[in-house]
């Protein structure tokens, strides 16, 4: 009875939710978005998928594209996303030249000094993956060698935090497959990477597999990031749209679109 009742009370609120939720889209359209005819820039990377990434068709798609496609359309207001890579996306929001940053970006405490996370939308954390073939096992293995690293990201932060104890030297690539590539010809011996993204590339036949995972001091959820105090009312518009997109399935289907095994 008590269990019912809290479900009667559950879909009693979801419902008056969806209400406002839907009401706040229409006024977000109308005074913050579309009527100002403010265009955002949104700085993202270039190959990370399945998040951002060109497709066979040559499409630039992911799930951070669709998202930030979906909460537009949900709010109703326009941008430009550039894929500049990770690095030279956060370069380009702190410089002013783009307004956000949507590129799987990871919500951490230093980040939050600096600038203003959306809600998160996706759960990560770093893992280290190695040539499939290979017999690395773990760090032990990596005594005087090169391991891959991304420049700025989570995955960079894990291999400086490491290198002092395993005796590893660190090699900074741009880009997500450059860094893969480097560890299938064998210059670099192990590579680290968010693991979805990894899962992923895995998945694609990039040629590696998952040795360790940093569950517990690299677990960092992603968000949409803006300046810190700078355009507020850009952020609110993107957590009242990410709201509603969970709320009518659309968050869940791009998630599915991008993830379900063919
Ligand atoms: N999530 C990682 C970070 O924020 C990597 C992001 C990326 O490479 N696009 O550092």
């Amino acid at each position: 009875m008590k269990k019912l009742m809290s479900m009667t009370l559950i879909a009693a609120m979801t419902m008056s939710l969806a209400a406002c939720g839907s009401s706040s889209s229409g006024d977000g359209g109308e005074d913050a978005g579309a009527s100002s005819g403010k265009k955002y820039i949104v700085a993202t990377d270039t190959v990370f998928a399945p998040f951002e990434f060109t497709d066979e068709s040559n499409q630039f798609v992911g799930i951070d594209v669709d998202i930030l496609a979906a909460v537009a359309a949900d709010q109703g207001f326009e941008y430009e996303l550039q894929p500049l890579g990770f690095d030279a996306a956060v370069a380009s929001l702190e410089s002013g030249q783009s307004d956000a940053v949507i590129a799987g970006m990871s919500i951490t405490e230093e980040r939050q000094q600096k600038y203003d996370f959306s809600d998160a939308y996706f759960d990560s954390y770093v893992c280290m993956a190695v040539a499939e073939d290979g017999d690395i096992k773990s760090y032990d293995d990596l005594k005087g060698k090169t391991i891959a690293a991304k420049t700025g990201t989570q995955g960079s932060l894990c291999a400086e935090s490491l290198k002092g104890k395993y005796g590893f030297d660190v090699q900074y690539f741009d880009e997500s497959s450059l860094m893969y590539q480097d560890v299938v010809t064998g210059n670099s011996l192990a590579c680290f990477e968010d693991q979805p993204v990894m899962a992923y590339g895995i998945s694609q036949g990039n040629g590696l597999k998952i040795v360790t995972e940093e569950k517990e001091n690299f677990s960092t959820p992603y968000g949409f990031a803006v300046m810190k105090g700078e355009n507020a009312e850009l952020l609110e518009m993107f957590n009242a749209g990410l709201a509603n997109i969970i709320e009518n399935g659309t968050y869940d289907e791009i998630v599915a679109k991008y993830t379900s095994a063919e």
